[in-house]
């Protein structure tokens, strides 16, 4: 096991190669994937994983905002970009770093080709979305007709593909529902596709989509949480191995009498001779308040170690008067023991929720395990 001197998150770079490959084999040799990178690669490292993405195959990335790709471009990063979420005010931007803009609305179809325009650009890659029941982002059925109209001689843009995103594809008392999505996205997309000079793709999975309705994969899908090891689903969640681990060292050990107290508000007091360790990471680094009291857990030497009392901003405090341990043991925040579902499970959250809260002062670190 790799030697820990401080708090770090680490990333098995081979993990997300077996996720990738895994989620390959659910789908035709012809279905592109799309690796969503968004978010710091949910909360990892985006461009390590880009890159590593890259190599594996991906024929495409997404990420929410326009900074997010541009920090990937920063970097190196080649590889077609997807933003999922621009805003108008990055239009300049996107079209600068050579990033493909997912079009939403009339203002932002409209306000795009104006900066195209502008800036003299020839079929420009964009990307239009259709709302299908999530009523968050995208173009309504009632919206087509206007839109063909706005784009079918426009030379600045290229439709290269055509999107929706489906409400509850982990949810399976939603099937009914999920098929209504579906069938209305291939109806948007068949109406509107009968109008342009070129085939855009099509694609409306995410990873739980992938496992449930694969038949409704199309020319691509879009993955997220899968890549990162989770399948939202104990059944799913076995197939993948989760790509980051959180792990820290003992920084100091305190013997408590009964009566003595651990933290800020006295949130444990002793009932019993008690050992508390002190580990250096706390909310300030993504571990939730809501872990407090006993809530959450961490793994020292393979025992579980329960939180005392309330979670510091840049510590806590664990229980481990039943384990033998020193000052700058290794301990296991998350990983495979505890993993991220049961300790999201504990405080009613996701692993999606967990793992981009891990904040910025968290050091990274690759390994291949
Ligand atoms: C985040 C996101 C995804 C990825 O979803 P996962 O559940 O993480 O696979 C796909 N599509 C859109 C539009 C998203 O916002």
């Amino acid at each position: 096991m790799s030697e820990i001197h401080e708090t770090t998150l680490e990333l098995d770079l081979n993990a997300l190669g077996h996720n990738y490959r895994y989620i390959k084999s659910k789908l035709n040799p012809e279905t592109a994937i799309m690796g969503v990178v968004k978010a710091g690669g949910y909360g990892s490292d985006s461009v390590e994983i880009a890159r590593e993405l890259d190599t594996l195959g991906v024929e495409y990335l997404a990420v929410a905002y326009t900074r997010e790709g541009v920090e990937l471009r920063d970097h190196d990063i080649q590889t077609p970009i997807m933003v999922l979420h621009p805003l108008p005010h990055h239009f300049k931007t996107i079209i600068d770093r050579c990033l493909e803009p997912s079009l939403y609305s009339f203002e932002t179809l409209k306000d795009f080709v104006a900066q195209a325009r502008k800036m003299k650009q020839k079929r420009y890659p964009v990307h239009l979305k259709f709302n299908t029941g999530l009523n968050r982002l995208g173009f309504q059925q009632d919206d087509l007709s206007e839109i063909k109209a706005l784009i079918v001689s426009e030379p600045s843009i290229e439709v290269r593909s055509v999107f929706s995103h489906l409400a509850a594809t982990e949810d399976k008392n939603q099937r009914h529902f999920t098929l209504e999505q579906i069938e209305q996205f291939e109806q948007m997309a068949n109406y509107l596709e009968s109008s342009l000079p070129n085939a855009p793709r099509r694609h409306i999975l995410n990873t739980s989509g992938v496992l449930n309705y694969p038949q409704s994969q199309f020319d691509m899908v879009r993955c997220g949480i899968g890549l990162y090891g989770f399948g939202n689903d104990p059944e799913f969640d076995q197939n993948f191995k989760p790509v980051a681990s959180l792990k820290t060292i003992i920084s100091q050990i305190h013997h408590l009498k009964p009566g003595e107290s651990v933290g800020y508000n006295r949130g444990y007091v002793a009932d019993k001779p008690t050992r508390s360790a002190t580990l250096p990471l706390g909310h300030a680094d993504g571990i939730f308040r809501a872990f407090g009291q006993g809530k959450g857990w961490v793994t020292i030497g393979g025992e579980k170690a329960p939180i005392l009392g309330n979670v510091c901003m840049d510590m806590i405090m664990v229980d481990v008067s039943n384990i033998n341990c020193e000052t700058g043991d290794t301990v296991i925040v998350f990983g495979e023991n505890p993993n991220l579902v049961q300790l999201a499970e504990s405080i009613d959250t996701i692993p999606y929720e967990l793992l981009t809260a891990i904040s910025g002062r968290v050091i990274r670190k690759l390994v291949r395990n």
